[in-house]
């Protein structure tokens, strides 16, 4: 598996204020979709292309266009759902599937109650949103679902990842033949004892949708 730390100041600067307790969820929203989209430009660095021919009204030239079968983007909801819009800003013909996963707040582990896609993913490549890569158990869940239905690399966008989640992520793909990548903006400190993100930014459900606090 492979992580990639999205390194930019402005990546930064629209995280702290996501971090930031004070911040309002229509901001919450607002910011969340602009980071989503900065990650989703790092994310898509090895989307397939096909080579085309054109005409500018100069010259003859050559270009590229993205390949066929389209990409894949499957937010996981309810969270996911609120990165959807800034993802395909920038791969505005990728299909969309839905996945819906909930985890116990007890045991940690996640239950699937939706799945909206297609059942035969050869060949295609798949963008996962979850805005929080905690415990790991629900990437995992919905990567390995992806896999099993064909799809020929996996690359996970969060917003912000724990090392523990990362660590399971690592252990549960390192002998997949399919290409599994997470790209985020920031890898925190650490899990506490009720499977949030340290420092975090909270549930990312309650503030994207105006029910926390
Ligand atoms: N899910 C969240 O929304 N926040 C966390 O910190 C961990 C999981």
């Amino acid at each position: 598996m492979r992580i990639h730390v999205v390194d930019h100041p402005l990546v930064a600067h629209k995280l702290t204020t996501l971090r930031d307790e004070r911040t309002d969820s229509p901001t919450f929203r607002r910011l969340a979709d602009e980071l989503v989209t900065l990650l989703a430009y790092e994310a898509t660095r090895d989307v397939r292309v096909d080579r085309v021919d054109l005409r500018t009204p100069v010259s003859a030239t050559t270009g590229v266009k993205l390949s066929y079968p389209r990409p894949l983007v499957v937010p996981i909801l309810r969270a996911g759902l609120g990165m959807l819009d800034g993802m395909v800003r920038l791969l505005p013909t990728a299909e969309v599937g839905f996945l819906g996963m909930i985890r116990d707040e007890g045991t940690l582990q996640p239950s699937t109650y939706a799945t909206r896609m297609p059942d035969d993913l050869t060949g295609r490549q798949a963008y996962v949103l979850d805005p929080m890569l905690a415990t790991g158990g629900t990437l995992i869940a919905a990567t390995r679902l992806l896999i099993e239905r064909g799809a020929l690399d996996v690359t996970a966008l969060c917003l912000l990842a724990a090392p523990e989640g990362v660590e399971v992520m690592r252990k549960a793909f390192e002998d997949s033949e399919v290409q599994v990548t997470v790209v985020t903006a920031a890898v925190d400190e650490r899990l506490n004892e009720h499977g949030y993100i340290v420092p975090g930014l909270g549930d990312a459900g309650d503030r994207l949708y105006g029910t926390a606090g």
